[in-house]
């Protein structure tokens, strides 16, 4: 068995709000440094970015470039009826090309948007997905706005009776383990962290991602992993810790006031600083949903890291908050000497990064340990770590869980 590193969930330049750097040269360029040995293509039912792919890659199922050893999952997000979204992966090129055949009737937008709204239910979708051997489940699925648990209380009321058919859930950075293995009907579902990533940088890029291990690098051998079959399995989810993410906490969308959910509740939602209107956190919709107060693992539930992209570690090393010019050559070096941007945050020894570099090691040690505190996001804006406390503030023990609390 290998182990490899996937993030499955990206946008082309074809999807609004993205990068031009949204180009397949690139995305194999930065994810090689980065250390993901997959990555999702994205937007697979668009036209151009359909040619774009057939032009840049080469193989079947799982595709390699020139460029680098990154190879490529052909994946895609489409919006159903309820704007709920759904993360797709195809077997390969050809199912993408027969897969948007199906659905076309049913989206005015396929050829514009890298992301398509299609006019069909989660049901409707799972079913057409499974009829063309796509793995299929829910996007980013507690945030507020396009989400499944947004729209629905259960899989069930979503994809009906083609729930079967959804095998893994992506849990988005505003959510993570711990949150999600408090809700009852998702214990039998894979959870993946992906990136969702507009932009091509490293500091995007795999800012989450899945560790899977698998006997070669193939479609069947990750869809076993995703269905947990004759030993495949994911053994890590890797993230930012939920307390960045942008819908953490209940918090106005406008001046990002945070509110306890009763509070927010007794306002009518609105804001009294600003009249804004108070959005319902992930935090407050877990819990909504929750059977636990506190999560219970299955048995195949693999640990979850938090941890921060490296160029932010070493801007919080440097007290730098831009990630160009010092940050950069930094991190230029660090990954040469590493091999790649993960092999720094999960892999090395904390002896070698400390050795190399005394904040930086005990910044990534913290992060490990996950010892961090956090100014939480809400309301549309990012938490973040706190970069003013000093470094022993900074590793207060909030009495978080750390790694070893997963491993059983
Ligand atoms: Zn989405
Ligand atoms: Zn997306």
């Amino acid at each position: 068995m290998e182990e490899i590193n996937i993030d499955f969930h990206i946008h082309s330049r074809y999807s609004g709000g993205t990068s031009q750097d949204m180009s397949i040269p690139r995305i194999a360029e930065e994810a090689y440094k980065k250390g993901l040995n997959v990555v999702g293509t994205g937007d697979a039912t668009h036209p151009r970015w359909l040619k774009h792919l057939e032009r840049n890659l080469n193989g079947d199922g799982i595709y390699s470039t020139n460029i680098s050893k990154t190879r490529f999952i052909v994946s895609t997000e489409v919006e159903d009826r309820d704007r709920v979204h759904h993360l797709i992966l195809f077997p390969d090129l050809e199912s993408a090309h027969s897969f948007r055949d199906a659905i076309r009737p049913y989206s005015a937008n396929i050829d514009s948007d890298g992301r398509p709204h299609l006019s069909l239910s989660g049901e409707d979708i799972a079913g057409i997905a499974n009829d063309h051997g796509c793995l299929i489940g829910p996007c980013h699925a507690f945030t507020p706005w396009t989400s499944l648990y947004k729209s629905f209380d259960s899989l069930k009321q979503c994809y009906g009776a083609n729930t079967k058919h959804v095998t893994f859930l992506e849990l988005g950075l505003s959510a993570d383990t711990d949150m999600a293995d408090r809700i009852a009907e998702l214990q039998d579902l894979t959870f993946m962290s992906n990136s969702d990533a507009h932009s091509p940088w490293p500091y995007r890029l795999g800012r989450e991602f899945n560790r899977l291990s698998v006997e070669e690098v193939s479609f069947d051998e990750i869809r076993m992993a995703v269905e947990r079959k004759s030993g495949r399995r994911f053994v890590l989810n890797v993230g930012l810790n939920p307390r960045e993410g942008k819908y953490h906490e209940t918090a106005c969308t406008r001046c990002y006031l945070k509110f306890r959910p009763e509070d927010a509740k007794k306002l009518g939602r609105r804001c009294p600083e600003c009249g804004g209107v108070i959005k319902k956190g992930v935090r407050e919709r877990i819990s909504e949903l929750a059977s636990w107060k506190e999560p219970r693992y299955p048995p195949h539930r693999p640990p979850y890291i938090h941890i921060i992209p490296l160029a932010e570690v070493i801007g919080m090393a440097l007290g730098i908050k831009t990630l160009r010019g010092r940050v950069q050559i930094e991190w230029e070096e660090m990954v040469e000497k590493f091999g790649n941007e993960i092999q720094v945050l999960i892999d090395a020894s904390i002896d070698s990064l400390i050795k190399y570099d005394q904040k930086i090691g005990s910044i990534i040690k913290a992060f490990r340990e996950d010892k961090i505190l956090y100014d939480s996001g809400g309301g549309g804006r990012y938490g973040k770590p706190l970069y003013n406390r000093s470094i022993k503030e900074r590793f207060y023990d909030l009495s978080q869980r750390s790694l070893s609390d997963f491993q059983s």
